[in-house]
């Protein structure tokens, strides 16, 4: 299966796209998750990408194309994959077409996760993201075990640098300003599944189940 995951930052998209990638043993692509590793890794790419990164703007698109094109063409993508955080406006959904139709594959479903602003502001300001294994928790709803560590496997517990106050309210203004126009192009090619992103994280799964499932 080859699925998109849309949605404004905090709506769930990289947790539910964990688990389901885990389920049907597809990669979970996530454009951020490679720029946040090249950046600590300080790659050209990372250097370049970093002030973008921080600010919440969008990392220019011959960057990101580039990465997808590449981590689209790598082995364990033949069968399937599930990209997370891309496209992230038309020229990026524009240029994934032609990308995918000359690896002779196609997209099947774009799933978008419906959540509020004040929602958003809420889950994003008390995210918190372990430094070793990405997974992420909530100082109020999902807390780490301790706020230093996700003891047993001593993870460093850490804020993503673009969760600041001032990112948070500019990634929400490039969210509706660039990526929300894509909720109506693909609800036009008829690929949109909409699933409430608003409740707990094993309610949305099972939604996202159901409205997979009766697509499958
Ligand atoms: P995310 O982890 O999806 O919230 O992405 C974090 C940040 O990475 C975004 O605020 C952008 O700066 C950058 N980024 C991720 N995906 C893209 C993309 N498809 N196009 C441009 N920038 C991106």
């Amino acid at each position: 299966m080859r699925l998109v995951f849309l949605g404004p930052p905090g709506a769930g998209k990289g947790t539910q796209a964990t688990r389901l990638a885990n389920e049907l043993g597809i990669p979970h692509i996530s454009t951020g998750e490679i720029l946040r590793a090249a950046i600590a890794r300080s790659t050209p790419t990372g250097i370049e990408a970093k002030a973008y990164v921080d600010g919440g703007e969008l990392v220019p698109f011959a960057i990101v194309l580039r990465l997808v094109e590449d981590r689209l063409q790598e082995d364990d993508a033949r069968d399937g994959w599930l990209l997370d955080g891309f496209p992230r406006n038309l020229e990026q959904a524009h240029a994934l077409e032609p990308l995918i139709e000359k690896l002779g594959q196609n997209l099947d479903h774009v799933v978008f996760f419906e959540v509020a602003d004040d929602e958003v502001v809420r889950r994003l300001s008390g995210r918190r993201v372990c430094k070793t294994c990405s997974e992420t928790f909530h100082l109020e709803f999902s807390p780490p075990p301790d706020p230093q560590d996700c003891a047993p496997r001593q993870c460093e517990i850490f804020q993503r640098s673009d969760d600041s106050e001032d990112s948070i309210r500019n990634r929400l203004e490039v969210y509706s300003r660039e990526t929300d126009p894509l909720v109506g192009h693909y609800q036009e090619s008829g690929l949109l599944v909409t699933v409430s992103g608003s409740g707990p994280i094993d309610e949305v799964e099972s939604a996202l189940r159901e409205a997979l499932g009766h697509r499958r």
